[in-house]
């Protein structure tokens, strides 16, 4: 084994072409065995489901070393129900849990030599996904589709690292009440694209999304759900059956309680109470945990207390913890470290 050349300290965001990646099928009612494949191109019927209506589900999650040379995946079983359900919803077969969970790990095996060293900064971005290979032109989910695991190393998701970020109220919807905006599908951003460009070419990180239904509670945003911190301590996260089921937000409510003892309130949040707050974040596997020191909506513009220099100190810490987890300095709840090798 001999780690890539890399300047792993430098290696953005993007999408690098690794060696292996894991492939399944299904056809006639099942999945076939599955394999690892070299080649990274997918090939399919130019009447493909995935192609003409957009049947697909994906997850992220990623692969650290650690000091002592393991590497390890962060709740990689939640990962697994969430892609289960989603498939569901998007009535697509839903790939086994347990074979998810194994497909993992051959992945991030055959790409070894990829897995960003400890103290990089920088870890192995895991991204499985499922699609419809077979052919349809009435709408109707298609018979067969193909699940797939395909990994690249990356660096921090924003280059300022943990500088707080800008977010303005868009304009836009992202999700339908009783839509699927829970569910982790492609389809979810090829529509919040142009709100995305927009917000980008306005100067924003990302948009911040409001209830569609009435406009007054604060959802999500493009990708990565929203918590804040109130004027006395208290962790408020906006609840809502259209927010994506965070992972990296699930679990800092669990470490905000019981590894920081902050009281928790997960309870629709009014876009109106957002003034009164101290500190703002940003939840996802990319970023883990972005500070965010301002929210503009048209005039109205909302300066945390902690600025746009550093992370509010509650965040800070929960930041800390988190990525401390992930990395294997702190140590972990039960069963959210899946070692690999
Ligand atoms: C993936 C995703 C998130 C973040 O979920 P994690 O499990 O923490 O990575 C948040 N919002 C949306 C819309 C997402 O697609």
């Amino acid at each position: 084994m001999a780690k890539k050349d890399l300047d792993w300290k430098n290696i953005g965001f993007n999408y690098r072409v690794t060696d292996a990646r894991y492939v399944s099928n299904w056809k006639d009612g099942k999945w076939d065995d599955g394999a690892l494949t070299s080649d990274p191109n997918v090939v399919l019927n130019e009447s493909a489901g995935m192609l003409q209506y957009c049947q697909q589900v994906f997850e992220g999650l990623k692969a650290y070393t650690w000091k002592d040379g393991s590497v390890v995946c962060f709740r990689p079983d939640l990962n697994a129900e969430r892609i289960y359900n989603s498939a569901k919803r998007i009535e697509m077969p839903p790939f086994p849990k347990d074979r998810f969970l194994d497909a993992i790990d051959q992945v991030v095996k055959a790409n070894a030599d990829w897995v960003p060293p400890y103290g990089s900064g920088a870890s192995l971005y895991i991204r499985p996904y499922e699609f419809a290979t077979g052919v349809v032109i009435g709408v109707k989910p298609a018979d067969t589709y193909q699940f797939r695991i395909f990994t690249t190393p990356v660096g921090p998701y924003y280059k300022g690292g943990a500088t707080p970020i800008a977010l303005q109220v868009s304009d836009f919807d992202r999700a339908a009440p009783r839509g699927t905006g829970a569910v982790k599908a492609g389809l979810n951003y090829a529509m919040s694209l142009h709100a995305s460009v927009m917000a980008h070419a306005a100067g924003f990180a990302e948009n911040l999304y409001l209830d569609p239904a009435t406009r007054t509670y604060v959802e999500e945003t493009g990708g990565s759900n929203v918590i804040f911190v109130d004027k006395d301590g208290k962790l408020v996260v906006p609840k809502s059956d259209s927010i994506l089921p965070s992972i990296t937000r699930r679990s800092v409510v669990y470490i905000a309680e019981h590894y920081l003892h902050m009281q928790v309130d997960e309870r629709p949040v009014k876009f109106e109470e957002v003034k009164g707050f101290a500190e703002c974040g940003l939840c996802g596997t990319a970023a883990v945990i972005s500070p965010v020191g301002r929210i503009v909506d048209h005039d109205d513009v909302i300066e945390f207390p902690s600025g746009m220099e550093h992370a509010g100190k509650h965040i800070a810490a929960l930041y800390d913890t988190i990525t401390g987890i992930q990395n294997g300095t702190v140590e972990a709840p039960e069963g959210w470290i899946h070692k690999v090798m």
